[in-house]
């Protein structure tokens, strides 16, 4: 049997500036080891994937094969394998004499609670299970206010962040050094087909995965526009780890202050998810649970298929479903027509992007849709009600935006608003005041008890 370091890839689909690869690797060649990179298709996960053509199984599928034959001059291979992890694992201790795994943190529920199955079973047989700090600059606790709680608020968060960071936070991690320490293998193993796991490829291109160094330099000008080519697209690719963020904050700290932002929002919401895994079923904050959501079906419908008369929301909505991708201008102008307009709960407008998005992460789209709701940790004030009109006006002024996924617009077969936009907005406030209500008179009587005890 071979003795080996395993590597275990998972949201850091890429072989080079790779944390947990490249000590995997340093390690391995200081024993005089080999390190063995394994993939596993998830069963978990994909069997909860309602549509067998999912742009994202496939846009795995398709890096996996980048990777295999980047390995192949190395005479390596990738081991992938398909099914439950745990069963995974308990076969892959029978075929290798395993040293020691290493891999990259993961900060959502479903991975932390993988990930301590695993830690155990390994530890069971006397296996290490190393992990490391990858897809985030700062991450878990290593940003925290002066009383050592999480921030909650992105203001203070990102000025922390930009205080604390320092060069060796983005550079890269040198796993071209030890090219050769892979396994090898006498021929290049297979990536199982994906028909195999009941899924199917459309064949169209994803988004590239070059740093469009103009745009990130304009981004400030042309990030609110969704005509425009205005924004860099590589959601995807940090969501899968194909690219890595210590090159792209490195980048954005040269180039563009406020796409470094974007990237410090992503660390951000990273951290909330953490700190409050609750937030994956409640809202941030607790009284906004009490919110009385119309949740009317045939609204929901009509927001799903771009139907609600309100064209930037249905153009917004058709690129979804036409291509896994939405506009972050247009992202909040359909969550917060969704939550505020129609009344319907976040959770039901997340659960559908969560479906359809290409660049669908838990953080960042949670993050979102509480923020477009007024419920999560700094969000829109629940009063600020998105006006699609004047959104229109100001982001998509020559409806070039609209006329792209919206064919129909300004003829009679372009439906009539779903709802007005007044009595929609009276609505919301009203709903959401009622909501709120009893904190209100809540905080009240605490000011008045306050005043009464300290006599102020
Ligand atoms: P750019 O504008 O070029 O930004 C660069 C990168 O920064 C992005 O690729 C992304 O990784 C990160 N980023 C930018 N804005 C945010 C943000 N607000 N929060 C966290 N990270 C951010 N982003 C996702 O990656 N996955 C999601 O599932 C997701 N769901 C969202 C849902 C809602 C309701 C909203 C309002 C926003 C959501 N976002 C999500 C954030 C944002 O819309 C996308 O990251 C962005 O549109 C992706 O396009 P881009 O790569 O051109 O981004």
């Amino acid at each position: 049997m071979d003795s080996v370091i395993v590597f275990w890839f998972r949201r850091d689909l890429r072989l080079h500036d790779n944390a947990g690869l490249y000590h995997a690797l340093k390690t391995a060649q200081e024993q005089g080891l080999r390190v063995l990179p394994l993939f596993i298709f998830d069963k978990a996960i994909l069997d909860h994937l309602p549509d067998k053509r999912d742009r994202r199984v496939e846009f795995i599928h398709h890096t996996l094969h980048g990777i295999n034959s980047s390995l192949k001059p190395h005479q390596s291979s990738l081991v992938v394998r398909y099914g439950f992890p745990l069963e995974i694992w308990q076969e892959l201790l029978q075929q290798y004499s395993i040293k020691a795994v290493f891999t990259n943190h993961d900060y959502e529920p479903y991975a932390t609670e993988r990930d301590t199955t695993i830690s155990n079973l390994l530890a069971s047989h006397g296996i290490g299970f190393h992990t490391f700090k990858d897809q985030s600059i700062f991450e878990k606790a290593e940003i925290l206010t002066g009383e050592n709680h999480p921030y909650t608020v992105f203001t203070p968060y990102s000025r922390k962040w930009k205080a604390l960071l320092a060069e060796s936070h983005t550079q890269s991690y040198p796993t071209e050094h030890f090219a050769n320490t892979f396994t090898q293998f006498p021929a290049s193993l297979e990536v199982p087909d994906l028909s195999s796991m009941g899924f199917e490829a459309l064949g169209e291109p994803f988004p590239a995965k070059l740093l469009p160094t103009d745009i990130i330099r304009h981004y400030d000008q042309t990030r609110n526009f969704p005509a425009e080519h205005g924004t860099t697209r590589l959601s995807v690719h940090l969501r899968f780890g194909t690219i890595s963020i210590r090159e792209c904050v490195r980048a954005a700290r040269e180039l563009n202050e406020t796409w470094l932002n974007e990237l410090i929002w992503r660390d951000f919401y990273m951290q909330i998810l953490w700190h409050f895994p609750r937030i994956v079923q409640e809202s941030f904050k607790p009284d906004y649970e009490r919110i009385q959501w119309r949740n009317n079906e045939h609204d929901f419908r009509r927001w799903r298929e771009g139907t609600t008369g309100y064209p930037i929301v249905d153009a917004g909505m058709r690129e979804l479903n036409s291509t896994g991708y939405m506009h972050n201008r247009v992202r909040m102008i359909t969550a917060s027509f969704l939550t505020k307009h129609l009344l319907i709960d976040w959770r039901w407008g997340e659960r559908y992007f969560a479906e359809k998005l290409l660049d669908f992460d838990l953080a960042a789209n949670n993050g979102g849709w509480q923020w477009a709701a007024g419920t999560g940790c700094d969000a829109a004030p629940y009063f600020r009600v998105f006006n699609p009109e004047a959104q229109t006006e100001k982001f998509d002024p020559k409806h070039e935006y609209i006329k792209r996924w919206v064919p129909e617009f300004g003829t009679s077969a372009y439906p009539k608003p779903i709802v007005e936009h007044k009595f929609a907005r009276e609505r919301a406030l009203s709903t959401y005041k009622q909501a709120l209500k009893p904190s209100y008179e809540g905080e009240a009587t605490a000011a008045k008890q306050q005043e009464e005890l300290f006599g102020n």
